[in-house]
């Protein structure tokens, strides 16, 4: 058994198909100019030939958006400028085509490969897809086509190029585990939108398994069984149905509302990190977003995003979530999260320093654009502007005061903007959860974030492994943070949501229903089974068992009682 990252969930029981991409031995050898050009003249040619046929074959499975990758493949295919850096090496050097395309390839994926931007990282794998094809057309030599694959198997691979994941006919290719890769690659986001398990990083698994071989993927664990019994072969054949007549169940419940047994209701949510991901929050069956993640906007552009830019994008969200609420968060920048073309003063402690609404309140140049473009897009749908990272009534005293200006000033201009928005105020300081009923005469609604909450109250470093058994979610003192939050919007006849990733914690979950919890936000794909297990939950039961909770002395006491509890 081989362990590796459930990149997309299911159960796959097959042969295997090893994937082998054809080995090329490209020399550097003196060569007539006018020959090589007419070579790579006819290489390029079938190479934008080769990537129409693949996305033909894909447009059958995959959504447009999904598309989209083959539309760039096309373009660096057909790019002047990458051709002309070959062409221009082929005159200058008297060198072979395919050596020339090696060197130019090689330079431009490690240029992708050391920029900051993983977005832009993650091109790199594009030019070395495109750029394999070009080099295979002039050698002579044919890259596999997956489409032609006629019985069902599980694909083996290093790894596998958007070219390939395009042309998995999904009949056949029941699933696929790759030696490198993690959850946000290439592969991984492919075979999450075909619905194919998929299992990445899966270190020796190339070495381990050859053609043939009966193997299960079990994509919910991330592990690969090879030449399993037949034992297990029934065991695993049983779970796959499982997972499927739960995965159909799970589906009836997107149009539900989430409510307790005893009619209390909640709104499940989901969080995102760009306009495209509110589709599968819809998808999911979101009730709106919770938290839109801004500082991805920022993190992916080559300068400050200026006010049109960001307006698109805020008013793409509003309008996919067709009038459902969407809450947008303020610049989170600092920490952890840089920016490429703003240097940041160098701190002993970065998360303790001048991050998210901190560094909006010392640049509200920077706060004002991103006021201005919110409030244009409000007028699209129903918004709610958090404010990340307060300490003080007065921090967040200030920040509205920001929005106020910016609104005063649009509607000056005669600008429409929505006449329903919300201003409200992220709780993850601990000063600010215990202050939470003052603040709340100030803010529309909370949103708890848990992630710092829980570092900053256990002193435990969040990006540090060692120290991770801090991260407690259940520890009694975080409840009673979270209580206080709650209880102290509630006072005030306010709301509050909790976007941190505790919301969609199953164990979590029953005590924060009962400790009155307004609104969960989660990644889009935990939704459902979050609905189903609050649907199936007593209100009036879980506020008794989360009185116990806040009274316990250990996060393993609080586990016991949810667990006996549900
Ligand atoms: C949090 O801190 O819980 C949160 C949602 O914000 P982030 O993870 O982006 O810091
Ligand atoms: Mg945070």
């Amino acid at each position: 058994m081989l362990k590796g990252i459930a990149a997309s969930q299911g159960i796959a029981v097959a042969k295997v198909y090893k994937l082998q991409q054809p080995v090329l031995e490209i020399e550097r050898k003196a060569a007539n100019p006018e020959e090589e050009l007419a070579k790579l003249d006819a290489a390029f040619t079938k190479t934008v030939e080769d990537i129409e046929k693949i996305k033909e074959v894909a447009s059958k499975s995959l959504a447009p958006e999904e598309l989209a990758v083959f539309d760039a493949h096309l373009m660096m295919a057909n790019d002047p400028e990458l051709r002309g850096q070959i062409e221009e090496s082929i005159k200058n050097e008297g060198i072979n085509a395919e050596y020339a395309t090696d060197q130019v390839a090689s330079m431009m994926v490690s240029i992708f490969e050391s920029m900051e931007d993983a977005y832009m990282r993650e091109r790199a794998a594009d030019i070395k897809d495109v750029t394999f094809r070009l080099k295979c057309n002039l050698c002579g030599k044919v890259i596999p086509n997956l489409s032609t694959i006629d019985e069902p198997v599980v694909i083996v691979a290093k790894d596998l190029t958007p070219s390939d994941t395009g042309s998995l006919n999904k009949e056949f290719a029941k699933g696929f585990a790759t030696e490198i890769g993690g959850r946000t690659s290439h592969s991984a986001i492919m075979a999450r939108s075909l619905e194919i398990p998929a299992v990445v990083g899966v270190t020796g698994i190339l070495d381990a398994a050859n053609e043939g071989d009966e193997v299960i993927l079990d994509a919910i664990n991330g592990e690969v069984i090879l030449n399993p019994t037949a034992e297990q072969v029934a065991e695993y054949l049983k779970k796959g149905e499982e997972y499927q007549a739960e995965k159909e169940a799970l589906k009836a419940l997107k149009e539900q509302p989430s409510v307790s047994t005893d009619g209390h209701k909640v709104l499940l949510v989901g969080n995102i990190g760009s306009p495209k991901d509110a589709e599968g929050v819809i998808e999911n069956g979101g009730e709106g977003v919770g938290l839109f993640r801004t500082e991805f906007l920022y993190m992916k552009s080559e300068d400050w995003p200026d006010e049109d830019t960001q307006y698109q994008a805020y008013k793409a969200v509003l309008e996919a979530m067709d009038g459902k609420p969407v809450v947008i968060r303020t610049l989170d920048i600092g920490g952890d999260k840089k920016l490429k073309y703003y240097e940041f003063e160098e701190e002993m402690n970065p998360f303790l320093g001048v991050r998210a609404v901190r560094f909006c309140l010392l640049r509200k140049d920077i706060f004002r654009t991103q006021l201005r473009a919110l409030l244009r897009a409000s007028a699209f749908g129903k918004l709610c502007i958090m404010f990340p990272m307060i300490a003080t009534v007065g921090e967040f005293k200030e920040a509205k005061k920001c929005y106020e200006d910016a609104r005063a000033e649009l509607i000056a201009e005669g600008v429409k903007v929505g006449d329903d928005v919300e201003v409200g105020c992220m709780i993850e300081i601990p000063a600010a959860a215990v202050l939470a009923d003052q603040i709340a005469k100030y803010a529309d609604f909370f949103s708890i974030g848990t992630n710092d909450l829980i570092q900053y109250s256990m002193a435990a470093d969040r990006m540090s492994q060692n120290v991770s058994y801090l991260y407690q979610p259940l520890n009694p003192s975080i409840l009673r943070l979270i209580k206080m939050t709650i209880d102290g919007a509630h006072k005030n006849g306010k709301w509050c949501g909790m976007c941190g990733e505790m919301a969609g914690d199953e164990i979590a979950a029953p005590v924060l229903l009962g400790l009155g919890l307004d609104e969960f936000s989660m990644s889009a794909t935990s939704i459902l089974r979050a609905r189903k297990m609050i649907n199936g939950l007593s209100y009036e039961e879980m506020k008794v068992m989360a009185e116990k909770a806040v009274e316990c002395d250990t996060m393993e006491e609080v586990q016991a009682l949810v667990e006996a509890s549900i």
